[in-house]
């Protein structure tokens, strides 16, 4: 397909498009267990790295969600936060999320955010963010974090976020150490 100048198209895979719209999870672990399962879809389907995230209501229901599509794309940027916060902010036609119908938004990722996706919460709008790998079960198998401060947990705190780290963190080393085994590419540019 010829690319145009004017728009830029980013598909979500064949297999996200065939997952549940709707989804209750009234616990936070089984949002979590949502992410981990799109970041374990992600790498058994070859379509990007070990990462999955969703948007929830506080009170459970899916909202969006996201997976890695750096490879498959083609962009440095599409981690699986920025897609389910991109996905998120074009299902409900806003750029800033604090600003939905729906009330205060969580982003529930299966790994800490890097650099990049740490800098989007300062500007998306989720009230909450729950992670499950730590940015040290990420570097293990190749991928660069970058330089997020060791403080990053605090720094949003005092934005007034509330974070919850290390959810389900074994269940969340899974899919990594499944893309790892897979001898799938690690695609840090690096600077
Ligand atoms: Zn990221």
């Amino acid at each position: 397909m010829a690319k145009s100048k004017s728009n830029i198209v980013i598909h979500n895979p064949k297999w996200f498009r065939n997952e549940p719209r709707e989804l209750y999870c009234p616990l936070p672990e089984q949002r979590m267990l949502y992410a981990i399962h799109l970041a374990k879809q992600n790498v058994l389907e070859k379509t990007g790295g070990p990462f999955g995230a969703a948007v929830f209501t506080t009170d459970g229901h899916l909202v969006a969600a996201g997976v890695n599509l750096v490879i498959s794309a083609g962009f440095s940027l599409v981690h699986a936060e920025i897609m389910a916060t991109m996905n998120a902010q074009h299902l409900l036609d806003t750029h800033d999320l604090k600003q939905s119908e729906l009330g205060p938004l969580e982003l529930v990722s299966s790994a800490q955010p890097c650099i990049q996706c740490y800098g989007s919460l300062y500007l998306s709008g989720f009230s909450s963010l729950i992670t499950g790998a730590t940015g040290e079960d990420v570097e293990k198998i190749g991928f660069r974090e970058g330089p997020v401060p060791e403080n990053w947990v605090e720094q949003l705190e005092a934005e007034g976020m509330l974070v919850t780290t290390e959810m389900l963190r074994k269940d969340a080393q899974e899919p990594l150490q499944l893309y790892k085994n897979f001898g799938m590419p690690i695609y840090n540019s690096g600077v």
